[in-house]
């Protein structure tokens, strides 16, 4: 009998993911053997979770809110762009047992904005709303496309301070809170603050988006999240969710596990359908 491999979405709440649909269909369109499940685990209970999923077989993880920053904390290895990120949403084990830590949120977020959706980042401005483990992903990836300028605005500014000195180096990148957006102007805006779970909204300044503009929201529902109707009424010439990401991540995962990078087109047009 052919071996199935276990793999898992920890994270809290987790009952909207839509990931163990995801690798199923990338497990089916590339012949792999594996199961992959979805577990509600919070921070106070992620190691014990982490040592239970191992001890049963579990050969890799996906981490999501609010958790990225403690896998980080937690994964023996890092690759390079996790290590730069300080957040990590792919865990593996090596045969010796060590956990390696990846960041595949930044470079799934490229993929959908620039290959999907076909947009240039290059000399555009570009706002960041949130400065958690999502936004750690995406800032670096960001940069390096060479906006004009990227903003990154949080409810606690201290932590938007932090990443600002964090990539510093990458390019041209300020912090600030909410309140301070007002009469700054953006071609993109991409919400990776974890309100939209709760239905809410950032208190954002009307104005904020130049015509034509493009909202983006990391988040992505069955129905229009409340950023995407935001970015519409704000009269976006795009406004859409980041289920394109989450399916672009997930590809990215499934590579560093299997060896295999899926075909995202059919798996995003199915999950859209
Ligand atoms: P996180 O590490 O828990 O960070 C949450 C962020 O949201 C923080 O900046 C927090 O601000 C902010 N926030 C929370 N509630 C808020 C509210 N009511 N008003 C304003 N700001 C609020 O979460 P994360 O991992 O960064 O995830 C953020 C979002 O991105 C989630 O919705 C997640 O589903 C989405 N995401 C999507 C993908 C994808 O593939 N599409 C990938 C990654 C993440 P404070 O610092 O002030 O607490």
């Amino acid at each position: 009998m052919s071996r199935i491999d276990h793999y898992a979405i920890f994270g809290h709440p987790i009952g909207h993911s839509k990931s163990p649909l995801i690798h199923r269909l990338f497990a089916e369109q590339t012949g792999q053997s594996i199961v992959y499940t979805a577990q509600d685990v919070g921070p106070d209970c992620f190691d014990t979770a982490l040592r239970v999923f191992r001890a049963g077989g579990g050969m890799g993880l996906n981490c999501t809110v609010p958790l990225k920053e403690l896998a980080f904390r937690t994964a023996d290895r890092l690759t390079e762009r996790a290590e730069l990120s300080g957040a990590v949403n792919t865990l593996w084990w090596d045969e010796g047992g060590r956990l390696h830590g990846d960041n595949t949120d930044g470079v799934g977020l490229l993929r959908d904005l620039t290959v999907n959706l076909g947009l240039t980042l290059s000399g555009r401005r570009i706002l960041v709303l949130g400065a958690g483990g999502a936004a750690r992903g995406i800032l670096g990836p960001l940069l390096a496309q060479r906006p004009a300028v990227l903003v990154v605005a949080n409810r606690t500014v201290s932590r938007a301070r932090e990443l600002a000195r964090r990539f510093a180096d990458l390019g041209p990148l300020r912090a600030c809170g909410f309140t301070e957006l007002a009469g700054q102007r953006f071609d993109l805006i991409l919400n990776a603050t974890a309100a939209g779970l709760e239905n809410q909204l950032p208190p954002l300044p009307a104005g904020l988006l130049l015509p034509g503009g493009v909202c983006y929201d990391l988040m992505y529902g069955d129905q229009p999240t409340a950023f995407v109707r935001w970015g519409i009424g704000q009269g976006a010439g795009l406004s859409v969710d980041g289920l394109g990401m989450l399916v672009e991540q997930a590809a990215e995962a499934f590579l560093r596990w299997r060896g295999v990078r899926p075909d995202t087109g059919p798996v995003i047009a199915r999950l859209r359908a």
